[in-house]
């Protein structure tokens, strides 16, 4: 099974990492981390260039074989709406049915999608428990997973760096260490 996990990753984090293997242990599944060009709910400038977000998660999922980089929304027109994205990959991989992941946040907004009604036709759809978020219900959502709560947010990282302190664990080491690298969120 191939599960397709969603988000800004600015930057990937403990909390991702830690959903993306329960999810992969609980299905049996490959998860590809597809980083958005630009998130349609949130607006807000990102701290790191789309390509810089790949990279850090091409740092973090390596040596992890279930985990690998899709980049296919890198190359689409912004924003980056999910049923748009699902239509690349599956003219890109005809016959290749995906699941899409999501937070239970990112469940919550599922009814403001666009296109949402398409949705069924391109993808299942698995919703992880995150932390101190309810699962919304939605008639979309087939399966949901718990997976440890970890109450780290990029949110979180980028405040953390812009304040000088210590972002040691909450990243994997090669992601602080690009981010030092980069002066990424400073
Ligand atoms: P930000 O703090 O910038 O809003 P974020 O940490 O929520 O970012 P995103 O890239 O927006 O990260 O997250 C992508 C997906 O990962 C979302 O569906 C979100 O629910 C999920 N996610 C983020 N952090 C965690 C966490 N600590 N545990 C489980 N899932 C998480």
């Amino acid at each position: 099974m191939e599960a397709l996990f969603g988000g800004s990753f600015d930057p990937v984090h403990i909390g991702h990492l830690v959903a993306a293997e329960a999810v992969a242990d609980a299905l049996g599944a490959t998860i590809r981390f597809l980083p958005a060009r630009e998130q349609p709910f949130k607006r807000a400038a990102h701290g790191a260039t789309a390509e810089q977000r790949a990279e850090m998660l091409e740092l973090a999922v390596a040596g992890n074989s279930r985990f690998r980089v899709e980049r296919v929304e890198l190359d689409l027109p912004t924003p980056s709406y999910t049923v748009r994205t699902l239509r690349a990959l599956a003219a890109r991989e005809p016959g290749n049915r995906f699941t899409l992941l999501l937070g239970a946040d990112a469940a919550g907004e599922l009814s403001g999608w666009h296109e949402v009604e398409a949705l069924p036709g391109l993808a299942d759809l698995v919703v992880f428990a995150r932390a101190g978020v309810a699962i919304p219900h939605h008639p979309l959502i087939g399966r949901v997973v718990d997976v440890p709560a970890v109450d780290v947010s990029a949110t979180l990282v980028r405040e953390r760096v812009r304040l000088g302190r210590s972002i040691r664990y909450l990243v994997p080491e090669a992601v602080r260490g690009y981010i030092t690298a980069h002066g990424l969120y400073r």
